[in-house]
């Protein structure tokens, strides 16, 4: 059996790819998702990867879920922290309850998952962490004081941990992807979505398997000098 990888938000979009391309990789993979069982049980059929359903900002569940899947299927050597939500609006129209939906699920569920695995990681001496951030996190975006603020965060989070794991054998990388064809892409209006294109060099979205082959770098054995680092990948949309 393979390492085992927990993917947050494993079975849509990005986390989807990175479920299966960590798969076909050999590693044994469980994906994580919020609430969209009808796509959880066709992503299983589809892939023959186990799910597990829990919110990734509710501290307890997690810690709950997380020992559920260590106690049957083994430890979790790596996690990608990749479940995300966008609740867009200008400052000045948004509510409490947009902020902190979109804090807590993107931002507050990194500290939830790696805290649930952190000390098994370091007892072992391996772990592989990959935070999912976003172009928007470094450059920010009109309406997405939220989302920006929480995606910064991802990256400041990741410095600071991979810090403390250096020495512990466990790596913690981001991924600052930029606009990528997924449900939550397709959600933007047609004219915005053409605009943004128009932006990108590359002249397109980027594909889910675009995010997914640099996890597949960061989470292997071979990858333990790679720490605390950000890989920008947006199309040459934002050059950091
Ligand atoms: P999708 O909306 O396509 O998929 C989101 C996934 O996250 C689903 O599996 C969903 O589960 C899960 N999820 C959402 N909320 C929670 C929660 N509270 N607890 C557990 N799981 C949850 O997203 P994308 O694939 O587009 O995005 C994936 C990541 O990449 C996000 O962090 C996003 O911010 C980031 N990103 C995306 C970009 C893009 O252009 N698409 C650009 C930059 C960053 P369910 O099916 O149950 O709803």
């Amino acid at each position: 059996m393979g390492r085992i990888a927990l993917v947050t938000g494993g079975t849509r979009g990005i986390g989807e790819s990175i479920s299966v391309m960590l798969k076909e990789n050999g590693y044994t993979v469980i994906a994580n998702y919020a609430g969209n069982d009808q796509a959880a049980q066709e992503f299983t059929e589809r892939t023959g990867i186990q799910t597990s359903k829990f919110d990734v900002s509710d501290f307890d569940s997690v810690t709950k879920s997380i020992n559920d899947i260590e106690s049957t299927v083994g430890p979790i050597e790596i996690l990608v922290n990749n479940a995300g939500i966008t609740r867009d609006g200008t400052m000045h129209r948004m509510d409490f309850e947009k902020w902190n939906k979109v804090i807590q699920t993107n931002l507050s569920s990194c500290f939830n998952t790696c805290r649930a695995v952190i000390e098994g990681m370091r007892e072992r001496s391996f772990g592989r962490i990959v935070n999912i951030g976003s172009v928007n996190g470094q450059a920010g975006q009109y309406g997405q004081v939220n989302y920006a603020a929480a995606k910064s965060g991802i990256h400041g989070f990741t410095k600071a941990l991979a810090q403390e794991g250096a020495a512990k054998g466990i790596t913690v990388n981001a991924i600052a992807p930029g606009y990528v064809a997924t449900d939550m892409v397709r959600a933007v209006p047609a004219d915005v979505l053409a605009k943004i294109v128009k932006t990108i060099p590359v002249g397109r979205l980027g594909e889910p398997e675009d995010i997914a082959r640099s996890v597949l770098f960061l989470v292997a054995d071979e990858a333990g000098f790679c720490t605390g680092s950000t890989l920008s990948i947006n199309g040459g949309q934002h050059m950091y």
